[in-house]
C-alpha cells in the first residue's frame, strides 16, 4: 500500500498581485510550497510527493523540496490545474494505490486532514474530500441580475487534500474532457461516489493578499503555541 500526494503548484497566482509564482511566495520566510509539502509529509500517511511546478522552476523546486520529502517527483505543470494534476499523475509509480491531490495554496492544512481523507479511502470510499458549510448566502447571478438564491443548508465549500483510489482518479482524468476546479468534480462526472469529511478552517486557500496576511497570523500563533 503506497500513498502519493500530488501537489499542483504551477499557478501564477495573479489574484495575489504581481510577483513570483504563488507557490514560491514567502510566508514566515519560507515558500508557500515548502509549508504545504511539510504538512503533507508530517501526516505520516504520504510516501511520495509529486509536485507540478511552473515549467521554468522545475529544477529549482526539486532542489528546494529535497530536504522535505522522502520520495519526490517534480514535473512541469500545464496551462490549467487539471493539466498540472494529469502531468503528475502520469508519473505515478505502479505501487501507488491511493492518490491525494492537495493545492500548494492550502499550505497551512493540518497534517491530520491528510490522514483523515486517506483513512476514508483505505476504509472503502472511492474518494474523500474535506468540506465546510458555507457561511455566506450564495446567489446565482447573470450579468448584474440575481437569478436565484440557493438553499445554504445544502451547500459546502470543498477543500484539499482530496483522496482517491488510484484507479478512480486515473479513470476520471482519462475519461472526463471538461475542465474542473477540483479533482473530485472530475471523479463525480466519471461516476465515482465522493465521501465528505469535516474540513478545517486552517486549510483555507491563499488566493488574495488578505489570505497571506491571515496565513502569517496563523503561523505566528502556532509559533507561540497560542
Ligand atoms: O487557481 P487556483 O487557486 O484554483 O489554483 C489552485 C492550485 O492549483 C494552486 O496550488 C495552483 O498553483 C495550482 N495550479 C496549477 N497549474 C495551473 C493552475 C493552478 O498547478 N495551471
Amino acid at each position: 500500500m503506497t500513498t502519493a500526494c500530488i501537489v499542483p503548484a504551477a499557478g501564477r497566482g495573479d489574484r495575489l498581485g504581481p510577483g513570483t509564482p504563488k507557490a514560491l511566495r514567502r510566508l514566515a520566510g519560507e515558500p508557500i510550497l515548502v509549508h504545504a509539502v511539510r504538512s503533507a509529509v508530517a501526516s505520516g500517511v504520504v510516501d511520495l510527493v509529486a509536485v507540478a511546478a511552473p515549467p521554468s522552476e522545475v529544477d529549482d523546486i526539486r532542489d528546494l523540496l529535497k530536504p522535505h520529502a522522502p520520495e519526490l517527483v517534480v514535473v512541469a505543470g500545464g496551462p490549467t490545474r487539471k493539466a498540472s494534476v494529469a502531468a503528475a499523475l502520469a508519473e505515478m509509480p505502479g505501487a501507488v494505490d491511493v492518490v491525494l491531490v492537495h493545492d500548494a495554496a492550502r499550505c497551512l492544512t493540518p497534517p491530520e486532514l491528510f490522514a483523515a481523507v486517506t483513512n476514508a479511502v483505505r476504509r472503502g470510499a472511492d474518494a474523500a474530500v474535506p468540506v465546510l458549510p458555507v457561511a455566506d448566502t450564495i446567489k446565482q447571478v447573470h450579468g448584474d441580475e440575481v437569478l436565484a438564491t440557493l438553499d445554504r443548508s445544502d451547500l459546502y465549500a470543498v477543500q484539499t487534500p482530496q483522496a482517491f483510489r488510484r484507479a478512480v482518479l486515473d479513470h476520471a482524468h482519462a475519461t472526463v474532457d471538461e475542465d474542473a476546479t477540483d479533482d473530485a468534480g472530475l471523479a463525480e462526472r466519471a461516476g465515482a461516489a465522493v465521501h465528505v469529511i469535516a474540513g478545517d478552517d486552517e486549510a483555507f486557500k491563499i488566493t488574495r493578499p488578505l489570505d497571506l496576511l491571515l496565513a502569517e497570523i496563523v503561523l505566528s500563533r502556532r509559533g507561540t503555541g497560542a
